[in-house]
C-alpha cells in the first residue's frame, strides 16, 4: 500500500492537518473573509465551518463522521437589515444573480438532475483563534430551505468523498477512509497537547494523529486516542506500520 503522506498531493492538505489561517489563505490564493465559496478553482469550492459557541451558523458533524450538514448564509447586515438573523437566507443578490447559497444549491439541483457530477468541496473547520483543520473532500449531495424557528435557512448536506480522492486527488484509500473527528474531541486534543508535536514540540506542520488507525480499528470518539504529531513524526509512524 501506498503511503498516505508520499500519495498525497502536495497542492492539499490530508484530512486532519491542522493549518493556519495565514497558510489556508496563501494555499488557495485569497483573503477568506466567509464562509462559502462556490468554485474558488474550476473544480473545487471551499467551506469554512465551525462548531465553536460562537459560531454564527450551525453547522453539524453527522453521521459518525462521514457527512456534514451546513447551514447557509445570512443576508449582510445594511440599514436596511438590521438583523439579517430574522430574515429568510437570501437565494439571490438584489441585481438578480446567485448568492452563494444559491449557487450551492443549483450545483445540488444539477446534479440531482445528471446533468452535472456532484460538486466537490474542501472543508475546513476552525478550531482556534488563527487555527483551522482540513476536514477533507466532501460531495455536496443535497440542500433544504427549511424553517429554524424564525425564519427559513439553507441547510446543506455534504458527504465525505472518497472517489474524488482517489481520482482527482490521487490519494491513498486508507487516507480516504479517515472519519472526521468529532469538533469538541479536536479543541481538547489541540488544547491538552498545547498546539505542539506530542513528541518534538514542533508547531507547525501538525496533524491530528490516530493511535490506532481506523482501518484497523481504531475509534475517533475520544480524546484518548487521537494526539497532535508533526509531519515529520506522523510520517515515521507510518513507515512502522505493516
Ligand atoms: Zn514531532
Amino acid at each position: 500500500m501506498i503511503n498516505s503522506s508520499e500519495a498525497r498531493s502536495p497542492e492539499f492538505p490530508a484530512p486532519g492537518e491542522i493549518i493556519s489561517y495565514l497558510d489556508m489563505c496563501k494555499q488557495w490564493g485569497v483573503s477568506f473573509q466567509r464562509g462559502m465559496h462556490f468554485h474558488l478553482r474550476p473544480d473545487v469550492s471551499v467551506i469554512l465551518m465551525s462548531r465553536r459557541k460562537n459560531a454564527p451558523y450551525r453547522d453539524a458533524i453527522e453521521a459518525g463522521g462521514l457527512s456534514l450538514k451546513y447551514e447557509g448564509h445570512d443576508l449582510p447586515k445594511t440599514k436596511n437589515c438590521s438583523n439579517p438573523k430574522n430574515m429568510d437566507q437570501p437565494r439571490k443578490n438584489p441585481g438578480g444573480s446567485l448568492t452563494q447559497n444559491g449557487l450551492f444549491e443549483k450545483a445540488v439541483l444539477d446534479a440531482k438532475k445528471g446533468i452535472k457530477p456532484p460538486e466537490i468541496i474542501a472543508v475546513y473547520e476552525k478550531i482556534h483563534r488563527g487555527i483551522w483543520a482540513f476536514n477533507g473532500f466532501f460531495h455536496l449531495t443535497d440542500c433544504a430551505f427549511e424553517s429554524d424557528g424564525i425564519r427559513n435557512v439553507f441547510k446543506f448536506r455534504l458527504e465525505l468523498a472518497e472517489k474524488s480522492l482517489e481520482t482527482s486527488q490521487g490519494l491513498s484509500n486508507e487516507l480516504a477512509h479517515t472519519r472526521l473527528i468529532p469538533s469538541p474531541v479536536k479543541l481538547e486534543v489541540w488544547t491538552r497537547d498545547k498546539g505542539a508535536c506530542v513528541l518534538c514540540g514542533a508547531k507547525d506542520n501538525l496533524h491530528f494523529d490516530h493511535d490506532v488507525p481506523y482501518s484497523k480499528g481504531g475509534s475517533s470518539v475520544t480524546a484518548k486516542n487521537i494526539r497532535l504529531l508533526c509531519a515529520r513524526h506522523n510520517l515515521s509512524k507510518h513507515d512502522n506500520i505493516e
